[in-house]
């Protein structure tokens, strides 16, 4: 059957390293990162720490390690975690929360993945032994299930303001962070100064095949470095893909934007057919949720249709199908991706 992909829009990991990433990954100086003398995540650490405005940072395998590490420096067993239902630290990351800190969650229920320092308000528990003691806000900005939501930075000033008046810690899983900074034209450090830790992916829109970083204090650097060891993260000539991650910084951030224009031109396009419904005005960065009239048929029967066509997307739900831009998808793979889904769809 092998038919040749047209566009493959399930994720922006599906990334492959560019020959100018390969050659700088091959031209890596390292040395034993456990032993922490590897060159190059020295540089990249210290590169990520400056670009969001932290004391230090640490190279860890993926944004899930990321994540995990942070909530379990921010709590002890027994203690509750607020954040967004739909947010990948609780929603996709393996039940890790409960698994690897014991710590339970109370999840908010807003638009787009986002809501407000009142909702936060809402769910703090009073200090008093019959509760878990609330200890840490979680954001993550874009929102991945939130449709790569961008949060307003004042949205976010008034989630932090409740959050240390009432002595919480606040991470940010900023996995796609960059996006976000392209996308409303601010600075990493406009979002990132109302955390105590941030996390930054350099495997999704930036390209690179492997890793992410966990940015913060030097006092939680130093206890994230001794859970990255304990959850397993800790990886010897780690150089080899930290200069990647440098590589990515570098030379793929701008054009992000890019991968946004993309997503508006096919979610532009999307919205003048019938049996979808999209809206293109919430398609803010490089991922698309698009509704399929159940008449027309269900979420993975489109899928499947698109598949044999050589585009590749995924079902989020029953009628509803995600579609990602990304450095490895041209406008003109897009305007092609077009054409079939138009054709597939009018049939
Ligand atoms: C991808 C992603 C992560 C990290 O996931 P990994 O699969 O571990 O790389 C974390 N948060 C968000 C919002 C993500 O999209």
């Amino acid at each position: 059957m092998g038919m040749a992909v047209v566009a493959d829009l399930r994720s922006d990991t599906v990334t492959r390293p560019t020959p100018a990433m390969r050659q700088a990954i091959a031209q890596a100086e390292v040395g034993d990162d456990v032993l922490g003398d590897d060159p190059a995540v020295i540089s990249l650490q210290e590169k990520v720490a400056a670009l969001l405005g932290k004391e230090a940072a640490l190279f860890v395998p993926s944004g899930t390690m990321a994540n995990q590490i942070a909530i379990r420096v921010h709590t002890s067993h027994g203690d509750e975690v607020i954040c967004h239902k739909d947010s990948h630290a609780f929603y996709y990351e393996s039940g890790a929360p409960a698994a690897l800190s014991g710590v339970s969650s109370r999840f908010l229920d807003g638009a787009r993945g986002q809501f407000t320092g009142a909702d936060v308000q809402s769910l703090i528990r009073p200090l008093n032994p019959h509760f878990a003691r609330t200890r840490l806000v979680i954001v993550e900005n874009t929102h991945n299930r939130g449709g790569g939501s961008v949060w307003p930075v004042e949205k976010i000033a008034d989630v932090a303001r409740v959050a240390r008046g009432a002595g919480l810690a606040l991470h940010l899983d900023g996995a796609r962070l960059m996006n976000a900074c392209v996308a409303s034209n601010l600075k990493p450090t406009d979002y990132t100064r109302y955390f105590d830790t941030v996390s930054l992916c350099f495997s999704k829109g930036l390209g690179a095949p492997i890793g992410s970083a966990l940015a913060g204090s030097k006092e939680l650097m130093a206890q994230a470095h001794r859970f990255r060891k304990m959850f397993g993260g800790g990886m010897r000539q780690a150089g080899i893909l930290a200069a990647a991650a440098i590589y990515a910084l570098d030379h793929h951030v701008e054009r992000l934007a890019e991968d946004h224009a993309n997503a508006k031109r096919l979610a532009n396009a999307l919205a003048e057919l019938p049996h979808v419904t999209i809206d293109p005005a919430a398609v803010e960065t490089n991922i698309l949720f698009m509704d399929i009239d159940p008449a027309w048929g269900t979420a993975p029967q489109l899928v499947q249709k698109l598949k044999e066509q050589g585009i590749l997307i995924l079902a989020e739900s029953a009628h509803r199908v995600r579609a990602v831009t990304h450095l490895d998808v041209s406008t003109s793979q897009i305007d092609r991706a077009i054409t079939i889904i138009r054709k597939l769809i009018q049939r």
